[in-house]
């Protein structure tokens, strides 16, 4: 399983919109991976997660063909991961799709539901062009012959927010965004299926700042998640941990972070970046 990076950024991204500080600063002079878009990821170039509003310059960026995607997964409604008005772009007034082109298929929970505002069959365009799929808590698809896709649930401020489990034939993968500490069902769910992870991606929005709140992680939060997750035998030495979508308020540039995340054993993402699970 390849997964792209496409963006590695938490909501304002690098450099933020309107921002003095030093990591924006340091992030507008130096660029490379410094810069970070707000996130998205894409598997082996067909399963897209997330549909954020740098989807347009990821598709520019990575050469990606958008309307050949048939799979979305959104992990919530914030507007860092679902952009509608792109999305309501496949329809075909404004889209000239080929004939035969299959639908797209997005999945979400209630929070993205309530964004997409599907008909009764589903459908979010006229065109019947993107269709909703609204997934549950703990409820597993399989999709595309190929993948089985999990729904957990996320510990965050929005509607319904999942991190899915991502398995293939051979490999398994947590896209863990954006999310705190699991709960206890979580966990519970993952040691009674006995899930392990070749890779785990994880938030890290708040990099090395000290946080109070509950929702987001920083580097130390990340510690404890996976501190537990091989007390729980879903990681091991051998599993891949990739700290990402990381904010400009984390108070780390690139190297900064990089630095941190290499001392724990972490891979610290960067737009662009692809991770062979
Ligand atoms: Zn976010
Ligand atoms: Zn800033
Ligand atoms: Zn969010």
């Amino acid at each position: 399983m390849i997964v792209k990076y496409l963006g590695t950024g938490a909501a304002e991204g690098i450099p933020a919109v309107f921002c003095h500080c030093e990591v924006c600063n340091h992030a507008r002079v130096n660029k490379g991976r410094n810069i970070r878009t707000r996130s998205q990821a894409l598997i082996d170039g067909k399963l897209l997660l997330d549909f954020g509003p740098d989807t347009f310059l990821h598709s520019l960026e990575y050469n990606i063909q958008l309307a050949d995607i048939q799979v979305c997964f959104v992990t919530h409604s914030h507007d860092d991961h679902l952009y509608l008005e792109d999305l309501r772009a496949r329809r075909r007034s404004r889209a000239n799709l080929r004939l035969g082109t299959p639908v797209l298929k997005v999945y979400g929970g209630q929070g993205v539901r309530e964004i997409l505002k599907p008909k009764d069959d589903g459908f979010v365009t006229k065109d019947n062009s993107v269709v909703f799929c609204q997934i549950k808590p703990f409820e597993q698809v399989e999709i595309l012959n190929e993948y089985k896709v999990t729904a957990l649930p996320a510990v965050h401020t929005s509607n319904e927010p999942f991190v899915y489990v991502i398995q293939s034939n051979t490999k398994t993968f947590l896209y863990g965004h954006d999310t705190d500490y699991f709960e206890e069902n979580v966990w519970e769910y993952l040691k009674k299926n006995n899930i392990y992870f070749d890779a785990v991606s994880l938030d890290c929005t708040e990099g090395v700042k000290h946080i109070e709140y509950t929702g987001h992680m920083n580097f130390e939060r990340m510690q404890n998640m996976c501190e537990r997750l091989r007390i729980e035998g879903c990681i091991d030495v051998n599993t891949q941990i990739v700290a990402n979508h990381i904010s400009h308020n984390g108070l780390a540039n690139y190297n900064k972070a990089n630095e941190v995340g290499k001392s724990l054993g972490y891979i610290v993402s960067y737009d662009g970046m692809e991770i062979e699970v």
